[in-house]
């Protein structure tokens, strides 16, 4: 890594990191905060306001993550916090039902016509864990199909990924994930609807559900190539098998009602996370109210969970929610077309290869000149011009995330001074970027 890839020094935030290091796994509580993918110090934040965050040393910056997606109305909204603040007075957890889980079911409810009924948990990957348990449950059978390159949270059976050697000789992707787990995953590439067809002709009678990530991610932004997701909820339907839409990213983020406002494919099972949390952890899962049924205590699947349904995050998700109307999501769109269009013009002014791939108002940069539709084609960027990219707009003031396999998220408080110090940023770093080497 050559030195100009880290412009400046960031002190207080390698003081934290060494000390974070003493006592945490690699100095951070989720691997990619650490930016091992990027180099370099990661920034300590210390609080945010707007589109904007401040680290530890006292810069600012405007931030294109927001959190990995929840912070769709900014940083520190006064909506939000008033909310926030009236439900801590009250209490912070009761352990008994309490009316704002039910609101916030509500809400979810009314905006999504095939989600009947849910059920709240805390993180994404409790949502898609416990959504593969009543999807088993529910058909019993055992065998998971999911797509490589999306990922659903750190959930065991959904780790394992690593296409043919897995389903041949069960073997884990990561140490600690036994291989009859690995060996109940079938991991199918991206956008093959004829792999997914295959693979329910191979396991007749096995197959329990899919699951995929409504429009993916986490391998940066691969949309669904038209009819994919119809063909695999045709393919389930066809097979007594259940659809489930992973929508915790794109779930409240994309339209109102999520991918689902966007191509309207009714699944079986969705799970959600991020943005009906308002910066809380909160979660959820639900879907056909027939299936949910089998939940316990109205059935006989087991889950649960201590803080599910807690009083303050359930109230930062549903202000966060009641503010999103259409007037929202437009002024999203709208300045998420202005950035990407900065972008590209930054790039192709340097003639830097690259793909600016969106869904909705999530987007992100493949350094590549050929269309990314799977996880292969997104390892075939070059990621050390994105390192470059990164390292030049953070020195300037820029969060993006510290990864070239994420997308960039932007909010409603993103105005047009936001947008313009992004704008004066960008030629020095599509600049960087061109200069890269590998
Ligand atoms: N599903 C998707 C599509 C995600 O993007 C994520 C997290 O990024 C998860 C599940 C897991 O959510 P959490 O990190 O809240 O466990």
């Amino acid at each position: 890594m050559s030195e100009l890839a880290y412009p400046y020094e960031a002190p207080a935030s390698q003081a934290l990191f060494d000390r974070a290091a003493a006592v945490t796994p690699g100095g951070v509580n989720s691997p990619v905060r650490a930016f091992r993918a990027v180099g370099g110090t990661p920034r300590f934040m210390v609080s945010g306001t707007g589109p904007y965050l401040t680290d530890a040393d006292g810069r600012e910056y405007v931030d294109l993550v927001c959190s990995w997606g929840p912070m769709i109305l900014g940083h520190s909204h006064p909506e939000v916090i008033a909310a926030v603040q009236d439900a801590v007075s009250r209490g912070t957890s009761f352990g008994t039902p309490g009316e704002g889980e039910v609101a916030l079911a509500e809400e979810m409810v009314a905006r999504i016509a095939p989600l009947e009924q849910v059920r709240l948990v805390s993180s994404g990957t409790e949502a898609t864990m416990s959504a593969i348990r009543l999807a088993r449950g529910f058909t019993r059978r055992t065998k998971v199909i999911k797509f490589a390159g999306c990922y659903h949270g750190h959930v065991d059976s959904l780790l394992a990924a690593a296409g043919s050697g897995v389903a041949t000789f069960a073997l884990p992707d990561t140490p600690g994930v036994t291989g009859a787990q690995a060996g109940d995953t079938i991991v199918l590439p991206y956008n093959d609807l004829d792999a997914v067809r295959e693979a329910f002709r191979a396991h007749p009678g096995e197959i329990a559900c899919v699951i995929t990530e409504a429009s993916p991610g986490n391998m940066g932004v691969v949309p669904p190539a038209d009819g994919f997701n119809q063909g695999l909820k045709d393919v389930c339907a066809e097979n007594g098998a259940l659809y489930i839409s992973d929508e915790v990213m794109t779930g409240f983020r994309t339209s109102r009602a999520g991918w689902f406002g966007v191509d309207g494919v009714v699944p079986d099972l969705m799970t959600f996370g991020k943005v009906m949390g308002g910066g809380f952890p909160a979660a959820a899962f639900g879907g056909r109210a027939d299936v949910m049924a089998h939940l316990a205590p109205a059935g006989p699947v087991y889950q649960a969970g201590t803080l599910s349904g807690n009083p303050v995050a359930t109230a930062a998700g549903l202000a966060q929610l009641r503010l999103l109307d259409d007037a929202a999501y437009a002024k999203i769109d709208a300045v998420s077309r202005e950035i990407q269009g900065l972008v590209t013009e930054a790039l192709t002014k340097e003639g830097v290869a690259h793909r600016l791939q969106s869904a909705s108002n999530m987007f992100s940069v493949f350094f590549t000149d050929r269309p990314v539709r799977d996880y292969d084609d997104a390892r075939t960027q070059e990621s050390f011009r994105y390192t470059a990219f990164f390292h030049s707009l953070l020195a300037a003031g820029v969060y993006l995330p510290p990864s070239s396999f994420e997308s960039w998220f932007v909010s409603t408080a993103h105005d047009e001074r936001a947008v313009q110090r992004i704008a004066d940023v960008l030629p020095a770093a599509a600049r960087a970027a061109a200069e890269a080497t590998a």
